[in-house]
C-alpha cells in the first residue's frame, strides 16, 4: 500500500525486526491502521536468535506462523547438555517432548527464513502499511491530555532511494520495537537498569553439506581454554558460539579466517561447509525502568536485553508484543479504558527480569576461563547431578508482576495451557477451536446474557467442558483440562487474549463476579453497557 506525506495511523511501529513484526499482524488484523517504519530497506543479515520455547509457539500459532508448517522451524525432541573440557556431563536439561502448550518444549529456527515468513503475515494485514528505508529522527508527543496526535519525522536512510528525503506522519501512539538503542526509548527519556554482564562471543551460522549427527544436538561446551556453544540453527543450519578470551580483541576473533580456525577441531571446513553469517556480539543484561510515557511505548529488544544462554531474547520481545497488543486494541476500539497500558511494564517487568536471571545464571556457568574456577565449577555440577533432589528446569515459568489480574487469586498472572478440544465444528488445540481469550468452565455456566455480550465485546469466548461438543461446549480430549483445573480447585478460569490468566473461582456461583472483576478493571461499566472512550 502506498503511503502519503502527512498519513495519520492508529498506531505507528518503529522497527520492524521479529517484534515490529509481530505487532504489525496482532493490530492490523484488529482493523486498525499500523505504519510500521524500518531503516534496513531489507531484513537485518547478521545472525541471532535460533530458540524459541513451547509458548512462544503457541504466539506464533496465534500469529498464524505454525511451527509445524514452516520450513524455517524444526521441533527440538532432546536433552540440552552442559559438559566440562573432558566431555562429562554438568547438566542435562530435557528439552524433549511436548510442553502443556500443545507445541514442543524447544524449537529451533533460521531467522532468516523466519523473518520474511512474519512479514508476510503483518503485509496480509489490509490496513497495515510498511514504509523501509526510512529511519524516525524526531517525535513530538502531545502534551498529556491533549488530543492531538503523536508527530513523527522520518529520514531517507543513507544507501536507499529515500537518502536525503524527510517525511512528517502522526499516530494515536507509538511502540518502540527499535532495538537495543532504541530511538523512541530514549525519547521517553527511560533509563536502563543495567547488571553489568558483558561478554563478547564470536556467532557463526553454517550449512554443512552433508547431514551430521550430533548428539546432543544442542550443547554447551564449559572449557575453559574456549567457552562454545554448539546448536542447530534451524533445518539443516548450524550454529558455533565461540566466547572471546581474555588475551584477545573483538577485532581478532571478528575475522573470516579466524572463524574458520576455531571450526577446524569441529571437522568444519569451507570444502564441507558453508559459512552464512560471522559477526561478534557483546551479551548484555538490561531492561528499561519504564515501559510507556503518554501515547510512547517499548517493546523487544527495546526494552530488554539478556544473554542469550537461555535462548529468552526475542521470545520475551514477543510476549511484550502479545501482552500489549490486546490491551492497545480494546483501548483503540473504546473498550477499555487507556489507564490498563499502565499495566504493560509492570506486569512485563518481573517476567522478563526472571528469564534474564536465568540467562545470566547460565552465562556464569560457561563464561569461566580460569582453570581453577572452571575444576570447583565442574566438581560441584557433577556432584548436583548425582543428587536426585537436583532436577534442572527447562526454563522458568514466572507469573506477570502486577495488572490486570484479579487481586490475591493463586493462578492470576500464570500461563494458560493449551490441550485439544473437540468443538461443534472441528477438533485441535483450544486455541484453533476456539480462539484465544476464554471463560473456560467445568459445567455450563448460569451467565446472563448482558454479560455473555460484555465479554464477547472485549474480545471473550464463553466455553464450557462438556461431554458432547455444541454451541459454546468443547470436549476435553485428554482430560488435561479437567485436571488441570481440578489441581487449582477452579470451577471456571478467565483467560485473556495474551493466553494469560486473569482469574479464577471455585464456586461456579461466583462466575458472574470474576466477570464483573475482568470487566471493571477493563474500565467498562456493565450495568449501563455504556463503554468507556479511549481518552
Ligand atoms: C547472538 C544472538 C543470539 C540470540 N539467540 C536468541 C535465541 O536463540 N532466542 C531468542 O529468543 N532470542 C535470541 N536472541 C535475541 C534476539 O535476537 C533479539 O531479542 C530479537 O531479535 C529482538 O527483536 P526486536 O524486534 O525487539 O529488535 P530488532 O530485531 O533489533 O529490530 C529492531 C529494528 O528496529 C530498527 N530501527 C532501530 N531504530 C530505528 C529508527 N529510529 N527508525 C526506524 N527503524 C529503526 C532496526 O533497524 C531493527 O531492524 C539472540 C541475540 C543474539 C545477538
Amino acid at each position: 500500500m502506498d503511503v502519503q506525506h502527512d498519513s495519520h495511523y492508529d498506531v505507528a511501529i518503529v522497527g520492524y525486526g521479529p517484534v515490529g513484526q509481530a505487532l504489525s499482524t496482532l493490530l492490523g488484523r484488529a482493523g486498525h491502521r499500523v505504519v510500521a517504519i524500518e531503516r534496513w530497506p531489507d531484513f537485518y543479515p547478521m545472525p541471532r536468535a535460533v530458540h524459541f520455547d513451547h509458548e512462544v509457539a503457541r504466539i506464533l500459532q496465534h500469529l498464524g506462523l505454525r511451527p509445524d508448517n514452516s520450513d524455517a522451524i524444526e521441533p527440538y525432541d532432546a536433552m540440552y547438555a552442559w559438559r566440562n573440557a573432558d566431555r562429562e556431563d554438568l547438566m542435562l536439561v530435557d528439552w524433549s517432548g511436548v510442553g502443556p502448550t500443545g507445541w514442543h518444549t524447544a524449537n529451533f529456527f533460521a531467522q532468516p527464513m523466519f523473518e520474511p515468513q512474519l512479514d508476510e503475515l503483518a503485509r496480509n494485514q489490509p490496513t497495515t502499511s510498511l514504509l523501509r528505508g526510512w529511519e524516525v529522527v524526531d517525535i513530538e508527543q502531545p502534551a498529556e491530555e491533549s488530543s492531538e496526535p503523536v508527530r513523527l519525522t522520518l529520514a531517507g536512510s543513507d544507501g536507499t532511494k529515500h537518502n536525503g528525503e524527510r517525511r512528517r506522519l502522526s499516530a494515536d501512539y507509538v511502540i518502540g520495537a527499535d532495538g537495543a538503542n532504541s530511538f523512541v526509548r530514549r525519547t521517553m527519556g527511560a533509563e536502563w537498569k543495567d547488571l553489568g554482564f558483558y561478554f563478547d562471543w564470536l556467532i557463526v551460522d553454517l550449512v554443512l553439506h552433508e547431514q551430521q549427527v550430533f548428539d546432543p544436538p544442542a550443547w554447551q561446551l564449559c572449557d575453559p581454554a574456549r567457552p562454545t556453544t554448539i546448536v542447530p540453527g534451524g533445518p539443516g543450519r548450524r550454529r558455533w558460539e565461540f566466547m572471546r578470551l581474555p588475551n584477545e580483541t573483538i577485532a581478532d576473533l571478528n575475522q573470516l579466517d579466524r572463524a574458520w580456525q576455531l571450526l577446524q577441531p569441529w571437522g568444519v571446513r569451507p570444502d564441507n561447509a558453508t559459512m552464512e553469517r560471522h559477526t561478534v556480539y557483546t551479551f548484555q543484561a538490561k531492561w528499561s525502568e519504564q515501559w510507556r510515557s503518554g501515547r510512547l511505548m517499548i517493546a523487544g529488544d527495546a526494552a530488554h536485553l539478556m544473554p542469550p544462554f537461555a535462548g529468552q531474547g526475542m521470545c520475551a520481545g514477543l510476549r511484550d508484543a502479545m501482552n500489549l497488543a490486546w490491551k492497545l486494541d480494546l483501548v483503540l476500539r473504546g473498550k477499555a479504558d487507556e489507564t490498563i497500558l499502565d499495566s504493560y511494564g509492570p506486569e512485563r517487568t518481573p517476567h522478563v527480569r526472571a528469564f534474564i536471571d536465568f540467562s545470566i545464571a547460565l552465562g556464569r556457568l560457561i563464561c569461566i576461563t580460569d582453570p581453577a574456577e572452571a575444576a570447583a565449577r565442574d566438581a560441584r555440577m557433577i556432584a548436583d547431578r548425582k543428587d536426585p533432589n537436583v532436577t534442572p528446569e527447562p526454563a522458568p515459568s514466572p507469573r506477570l508482576g502486577p495488572g490486570v489480574q484479579r487481586s490475591g487469586d493463586p493462578l492470576a498472572g500464570t500461563m494458560s495451557i493449551q490441550p485439544r478440544v473437540t468443538g461443534a465444528t472441528n477438533a485441535g488445540l483450544l486455541d484453533d477451536v476456539v480462539g484465544p481469550g476464554i471463560l473456560l468452565t467445568t459445567a455450563e455456566s448460569a451467565l446472563d446474557d448482558r454479560r455473555r455480550k460484555a465479554l464477547n465485546d472485549v474480545g471473550i469466548t464463553v466455553v464450557a467442558l462438556g461431554d458432547a461438543p455444541g454451541d459454546g461446549v468443547v470436549v476435553d480430549d485428554t482430560a488435561a483440562y479437567t485436571t488441570w483445573l481440578a489441581s487449582h480447585g477452579a470451577a471456571a478460569i478467565l483467560i485473556r487474549p495474551d493466553f494469560a490468566i486473569f482469574g479464577s473461582v471455585s464456586d461456579p456461583a461466583d462466575v458472574c463476579d470474576l466477570v464483573d472483576d475482568y470487566l471493571t478493571q477493563l474500565g467498562q461499566t456493565l450495568a449501563t453497557q455504556v463503554p468507556v472512550v479511549a481518552g
